[in-house]
């Protein structure tokens, strides 16, 4: 069976009492259900101002989820007012989402600055999720996996790459699962064997049909994980 990764993206919604509400909802409904998350690995990925208390709501309910910051600084530490750095994000997560449409669109990132934030995350040991809406940002993010070959080798899940074509983010209008395929194996034959998941309007009627198909390892979420019962679903049907 392929190890499948299940990642909620909550962009900027939610304060620390819905995080809570959240995770106790999930919590409940994984025990109601009698669920078993074997070979599913699940990522969550809340604001910063959230990371350090689902944490330690997560760890108190036993929960087998793993966290990812949404963005991460491009340089080091030091003298960078208002960033959050790998090194601190780090402490939290083990998993950072990098250009993501909504930063490349609205906080104008350019492949250099994504490709610095791959760099960023690699030192730090922390598995980028490099978000793409077409083949060629994955080839000018191409230079930096390859020159980074070694560590990333040295650890599991070292990237993930997410095909997320713009149509479909937010839009309720998803690409076909073909369609998807096809682009999980155009990135497989530029990146090598590495896990590539499809997002765009994923939902718990439609994630089998993403899931099934021979070369995607998971979806990433958007809208449809704001609910813990909606994205509970999504984890049992996928
Ligand atoms: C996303 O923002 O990465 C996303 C996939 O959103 P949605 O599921 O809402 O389309």
């Amino acid at each position: 069976m392929k190890k499948l990764f299940i990642v909620a993206n909550w962009k900027s919604n939610k304060t620390i009492k819905d995080t809570e509400k959240w995770l106790h909802d999930f919590d409940e409904g994984f025990k109601r259900k009698q669920l078993s998350f074997e070979s599913k690995e699940i990522i969550i990925a809340p604001s910063f101002t959230l990371l350090e208390h689902a944490l330690y709501c997560s760890s108190n309910l036993k929960l087998h989820i793993k966290f990812a910051a949404q963005n991460i600084s491009s340089f080091d530490e030091g003298a960078y007012t208002g960033e959050v750095s790998a090194k601190q994000i780090k402490e939290l997560a083990d998993y950072v989402i990098v250009g993501h449409s909504e930063r490349r669109k609205n906080f104008g990132e350019s492949d250099d600055i994504v490709n610095q934030k791959i760099e960023q995350s690699l030192e730090y040991e922390l598995t980028p999720i490099l978000c793409v809406s077409k083949l060629e940002q994955v080839q000018s993010s191409k230079f930096k996996v390859q020159s980074y070959s070694s560590k990333l080798k040295s650890y599991d899940n070292s990237m993930i790459v997410a095909y997320e074509p713009l149509f479909a983010i937010g839009s309720g209008v998803p690409d076909t699962p073909e369609n998807a395929d096809i682009m999980a194996q155009s990135i497989k034959k530029e990146l090598g064997e590495i896990p590539v998941l499809y997002g765009g309007s994923v939902t718990s009627d439609n994630v089998k049909s993403f899931t099934s198909m021979p070369h995607i390892d998971g979806v990433l979420v958007g809208g449809a994980s704001l609910d813990p019962l909606e994205f509970l679903k999504i984890i049992q049907n996928a």
